[in-house]
């Protein structure tokens, strides 16, 4: 069989397990998501009282900038421990040549995704495929089961995250006292940031102002003064891109 031929047998395949997925769980009805790589969950959510769980492996992302396909066995920013459990798909790749399957990243489209995700199907038990969409990455992951919200797994989620008014459990961040949606106040970053992106065990999203700045630059970086002036605060990671847009757009205009 070539790589077409199998490619369309896999595909044909995930659509049925979609419909039922879809079906099953009523996935189209929630409007957010949230996941979490260290435990591999993923949570659909409308409300705390609308809201289900899921496990996931993490198959790859497709980027929307570069259009490329990334496996998340290649990728050493995903931290997910279960995407080795796809070494096998590459195996198989290698000994039939099939190349998408083998090769760590090549130029892709949004099929793709799709596509390689059908394939990891026939190696890895899976309920169904979800997507994530950020700004810059379509996420690809393959749902294994079910998790129940009273569970062990769940409470320990909820504690590690920000229980936000306006966005449910999100990841926490970090900003100023000074930065919020009113007037713009420059946006300095301790990093490059996305919605959504993986951050490694020791990341944290953490941002301040432009007055900030200027005193962490008189005392040589964050010290007890520049520190007590900035006057840090936990909020949400939604929250914390909101705070970006505002903050870093308008001062230019
Ligand atoms: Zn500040
Ligand atoms: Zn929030």
């Amino acid at each position: 069989m070539n790589y077409e031929q199998y490619n369309r047998q896999s595909f044909d395949n995930l659509i049925q397990i979609q419909e039922k997925f879809k079906e099953t769980f009523e996935i189209d009805s929630y409007a957010n998501w949230f996941y979490d790589g260290e435990t591999e969950l993923l949570r659909l959510y409308n409300n705390d009282d609308d809201e289900i769980y899921f496990k996931y492996v993490s198959v790859g992302t497709h980027s929307l900038k570069s259009e490329t396909w990334m496996w998340s066995w290649f990728n050493k920013h995903s931290i997910e421990k279960s995407k080795n459990q796809l070494l096998v798909v590459k195996e198989f790749g290698i000994e039939n040549n099939y190349e998408k399957l083998h090769n760590g990243t090549f130029s892709s489209d949004e099929y793709d995704g799709w596509e390689l995700s059908s394939i990891c199907l026939n190696f890895v038990n899976g309920i169904g495929v979800y997507k994530v969409n950020t700004d810059n990455l379509d996420i690809f992951m393959l749902i294994t089961n079910l998790v129940d919200k009273s569970s062990p797994e769940i409470k320990k989620l909820k504690q590690k995250t920000v229980d936000c008014g306006s966005h449910g459990y999100s990841r926490p961040a970090f900003v100023c006292q000074h930065l919020n949606l009113e007037s713009p106040k420059g946006f300095e970053e301790a990093f490059e940031t996305y919605l959504g992106m993986e951050l490694d065990e020791e990341d944290d999203f953490q941002a301040w102002c432009s007055e900030c700045e200027k005193v962490r630059t008189e005392y040589n970086g964050w010290n007890e003064e520049s520190e007590k002036f900035a006057g840090i605060k936990l909020i949400c990671e939604n929250c914390y891109f909101e705070l970006k847009d505002f903050n870093q757009t308008n001062l230019l205009g």
